[in-house]
């Protein structure tokens, strides 16, 4: 059986994660910063360095092929990749690994001349963890992105993004450009550690993706009156924070009953207002966040969620505002890649289990656009978004073979 080299992954691995590297482990290395712009330009080196044809698209996205030096509609290409940016202090692995095997995939083919009869592309799609808009590089590839807003866009700290890609000798004008006809994809897969504990606490080795999550996040706000905090008697108090938090923990229970535990939900963003200790506060503000795998589910949970918001209101004397702030759909895995997975795995001798990525991820772009999956390796203690994320270079090296496997099925 065909194998990949560990030793030039784990060279690969090592190099990459130099740039932005930090004092104790880990990396901070966001889009379009001047480490994210090294290290781009690094890849592009390692792809022609092993012999395969390397480009750069209008958005950012970097490519390296086998059999074609650009995407054309009557040769459509097997796609692999993942992305080389990450979120501040994070990890090595995330997004890293699915580029960087992806890559020694296509060196080993080319290098063992392993046969494939539809070519063969990597990607590293830019700014997956949203500098500038989550998974930005796909969609710009997919067809997904609103190319009118560019001018807009900026990071939190104010950065612009058509002055970071003009610094970086991009047009910004020219984004749109980065799509691609779906002619020109045949199937998609990526690699990518858990980033929970479910494989590592089930002990299996490789997870065949069955969907990746839809995420919902909407805006609510419980309005009541500001009042003296020493002098208001406590049955007149019209709250608008406690009703945020009758909402909150309410909302959780709700989630978690009625998904069965297949969904997930999140308050991370109060704002009390006026938010001084001797006043009532006047406005409870908060992010509430929901995400599971099946879209018939998300949108029951967030209709239900929003009964609950009035319910709490009424019932505390405020009135509440229900203003949704972004929604993406929950993608299903294509059944091809998700067999062609589970068959590489099985020839390679390991077990695998389905589950569905509680994380949002580049594949949710190209299942719009081809036939899309994932494989993920156990993250150990489930820690991610961290700077000592980590996975056991066996469940890595298990990983990047069964990518290749995989990568050879669909291709054949
Ligand atoms: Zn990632």
């Amino acid at each position: 059986m065909a194998q990949i080299s560990f030793e030039r992954l784990k060279r690969r691995l090592r190099e990459l994660a130099r740039f932005g590297a930090l004092g104790g482990g880990g990396v901070t290395r966001p889009a379009w910063s001047p480490q994210y712009e090294e290290a781009r330009a690094w890849l592009v080196g390692e792809i022609k360095a092993a012999g395969l044809d390397a480009w750069v698209d209008p958005a950012g996205n970097v490519f390296g092929a086998t059999d074609i030096s650009a995407f054309a509609d009557d040769r459509p290409a097997v796609l692999t990749g993942s992305h080389i940016d990450t979120v501040p202090e994070g990890g090595t692995l995330d997004g890293a690994l699915g580029v960087i095997a992806g890559l020694e995939c296509l060196h080993a083919i080319v290098e063992q001349r392993l046969p494939h009869a539809r070519p063969l592309a990597v990607a590293a799609w830019i700014d997956e963890e949203g500098r500038y808009g989550s998974l930005f590089g796909s969609r710009a590839f997919c067809g997904l992105l609103d190319t009118a807003k560019v001018p807009e866009l900026a990071a939190v700290d104010g950065e612009r993004l058509v002055d970071v890609m003009t610094r970086a000798g991009f047009d910004p004008a020219r984004v749109g450009e980065a799509r691609v006809n779906r002619a020109a994809v045949s199937s998609y897969v990526e690699l990518h550690i858990e980033q929970g504990p479910r494989l590592e606490e089930a002990g299996v080795p490789i997870g065949v993706v069955e969907a990746i999550v839809g995420i919902r996040r909407t805006r609510l706000t419980f309005v009541g009156q500001a009042d003296h905090a020493g002098t208001t008697p406590m049955e007149r108090r019209r709250d608008g924070f406690l009703a945020a938090a009758e909402y909150s923990i309410k909302a959780r229970d709700l989630v978690v009953k009625k998904s069965g535990g297949r969904a997930v939900t999140n308050v991370g963003v109060v704002r009390v207002h006026p938010g001084v200790s001797n006043i009532v506060p006047a406005r409870g503000e908060i992010i509430h966040e929901m995400r599971a795998p099946d879209p018939g589910m998300l949108e029951r949970l967030w209709k239900d969620c929003r009964a609950l918001a009035r319910r709490v209101a009424r019932r505390r004397g405020v009135t509440v505002d229900v203003v949704p702030q972004s929604a993406t759909s929950p993608a299903a895995c294509a059944p091809r890649v998700q067999a062609a997975v589970a068959d590489a795995a099985r020839d390679a001798g390991l077990a695998t289990t389905t589950l569905y990525s509680a994380a949002g991820h580049d594949a949710q772009n190209l299942a719009t656009m081809t036939e899309a999956g994932m494989l993920f390796i156990p993250s150990s203690g489930g820690r991610s978004h961290r700077i000592d994320e980590w996975s056991a270079p066996e469940a890595i090296e298990r990983g990047a073979n069964v990518l290749l496997g995989t990568l050879l099925r669909l291709s054949a």
